[in-house]
């Protein structure tokens, strides 16, 4: 019997992660990408001559791939170079203060010491018991599993972490959690910080997503190559495993024949049967119909409020002032005004906070020499709508520029130098989101249950990425193609078509 052919829509992390564990079960796996290349959101822009990361640059959670690697037959330091650093972020306020939070907690208690008093400190040493606690309650019920539903969830959670999760006050909100946790309203900003790291306000979101200060602590690793290094590597060791990779092709439409899906039409006009089919790219893309009727059918119709986009700037470009390290985040005095302006008025912030990748951080750099920068700010997610006017970025760019030379750090962007990316940009490239990078925003302490799992009503076809459960940010979406493959597999084992040994069972998933 032949192996089941597989299509997988989409090389985002998801899409990656799909492919390699299911070329390595040995089934028929090809992959078609829109773009020239692997990675989605994890992309670079070349501006004079140098690739700068212009996606994600923030690599957490290494578990991840390292569980992915392994149970490929390989090593994550076989197939990239990776380096911990040292501060996970370095923070600017308008007073002038400056903040390094880092690897190492006790310097970080220390750091807050001598910068807030030791009470603050002492507060932010219960904060990490506190979010240590959490995600240890939370990992397994949310992260690692299959889409949780609200009574499993409960019960898997048990009587011990219900009791984590009430001494957290759950229907509280991220930023009056916070408020309980700090009296430096500093501290309270930069951790709730965290809510956009899924696309969210912490005006909204639920003191869970805490969580994700941990996820910061466990280490924040600097890729050789930059996070695009990353994706070519998922490729590179799906290709060794026999996943076929067309890039260029975009998917059409979803066919489905009796119920079942059968296969793809490209773009091309060429037509590519398949038994089973993982869609990688935004759900509102399937639940608009630009897939075809039936894709649409077989997902949730409910339009879930969309998650954040982004206005950014990739720089090539020397700079003065303020030292950066690798990442950096230049606050604004009146915070609730960001996310007022982006989640009610759809309009960029009067008030953006900046945030500064420095790539080539925190290795040497020579003064007065162009060294790799990334700027962004946090915008609406209605590049599909007429609000964002040219205007409107032109003076969001004039803010957000001003605000760095007042925090001390001067830039010029200019077109010599400079690619600026908007929602607009980000709404062509992810088909159907309006720019949103991270799927509906986890706003309200259900939201959890509400994002798809990877199975559909449409028997063989499967969802992976970040528009699906456990979520956005670059290892989660991989998580989310893990779990696409093991239902995918599970399905094969219930209708025999696929022996084995390489049942869902069988097969070592991460
Ligand atoms: C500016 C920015 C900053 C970010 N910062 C961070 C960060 O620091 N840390 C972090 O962890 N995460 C961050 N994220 C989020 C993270 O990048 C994403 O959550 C994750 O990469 C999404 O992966 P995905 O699997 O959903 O696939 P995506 O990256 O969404 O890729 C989907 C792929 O599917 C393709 N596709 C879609 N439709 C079709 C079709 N019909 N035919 C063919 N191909 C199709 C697209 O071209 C795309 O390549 C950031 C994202 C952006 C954009």
């Amino acid at each position: 019997m032949s192996e089941p052919r597989v299509v997988i829509v989409g090389a985002g992390m998801g899409g990656l992660s799909s492919a390699l564990l299911l070329a390595h079960q040995g089934l028929d796996v090809t992959v078609v990408e829109s773009g020239a290349e692997p990675g989605g959101k994890v992309h670079s822009r070349e501006v004079n001559g140098v690739q700068i990361d212009s996606g994600p640059t923030v690599f957490t959670m290494r578990w991840v791939f390292d569980a992915l690697l392994h149970s490929v037959g390989t090593r994550l330091e076989d197939e990239m170079r990776i380096t911990p650093l040292q501060v996970l972020a370095r923070h600017f306020w308008p007073d002038g203060s400056q903040l390094d939070l880092s690897a190492d907690p006790a310097a970080s208690e220390a750091a807050i010491a001598a910068w807030s008093g030791g009470d603050e400190a002492r507060r932010f040493r219960e904060f990490c018991k506190t979010t240590r606690q959490l995600y240890a309650t939370l990992e397994g019920p949310m992260i690692r599993a299959q889409r949780p539903q609200m009574a499993g969830f409960m019960s898997d959670l048990g009587f011990k972490g219900l009791g984590v999760l009430a001494q957290l006050g759950p229907m509280r909100n991220l930023w009056q959690q916070l408020g309980h946790q700090f009296t430096d309203p500093r501290l309270r900003q930069l951790f709730a910080r965290y809510a956009t790291y899924c696309g969210s306000s912490p005006w909204q979101s639920p003191a869970t997503l805490m969580l994700i200060a941990q996820v910061e602590m466990d280490g924040v690793w600097s890729v050789e190559g930059g996070m695009v290094g990353m994706a070519q590597a998922l490729a590179r060791v799906a290709r060794r495993r026999g996943a076929v990779f067309r890039y260029q092709s975009t998917c059409q439409r979803i066919e489905q024949r009796q119920g079942r899906v059968c296969g793809v039409h490209l773009q091309s006009g060429e037509y590519l049967p398949a038994d089973r089919v993982i869609f990688n790219g935004d759900i509102a893309a399937l639940r608009q119909g630009l897939l075809g009727d039936e894709a649409r059918r077989a997902v949730p119709q409910a339009v879930p409020p969309r998650s954040l986009s982004a206005l950014t700037w990739s720089l090539h470009s020397p700079t003065e002032g303020v030292a950066l390290d690798r990442h950096n985040v230049f606050f604004q005095s009146h915070y609730a005004s960001e996310f007022e302006d982006i989640f009610d008025r759809q309009r960029l912030p009067e008030q953006p906070t900046v945030y500064v990748c420095a790539q080539d951080r925190p290795g040497p750099v020579t003064p007065g020499q162009p060294e790799r920068i990334f700027c962004l700010v946090n915008a609406p997610a209605c590049g599909d709508g007429n609000q964002i006017t040219e205007e409107a970025i032109e003076a969001c760019q004039t803010r957000t520029f001003q605000h760095l030379k007042q925090l001390g750090l001067p830039l010029q962007p200019q077109t010599s130098n400079c690619i600026r990316t908007t929602p607009q940009d980000f709404h062509r490239r992810f088909p159907a989101s309006g720019g949103a990078l991270y799927g509906q925003a986890t706003h309200g302490w259900t939201s959890i249950f509400q994002r798809p799992g990877s199975t559909t009503a449409l028997q063989g076809l499967f969802l992976a990425g970040g528009s699906v459960h456990p979520g956005p940010g670059v290892p989660m979406a991989a998580l989310s193609g893990q779990r696409a493959a093991e239902a995918l597999m599970a399905s094969l084992a219930s209708t025999n078509k696929f022996q084995t040994e390489a049942t869902c069972g069988g097969m070592s998933m991460p």
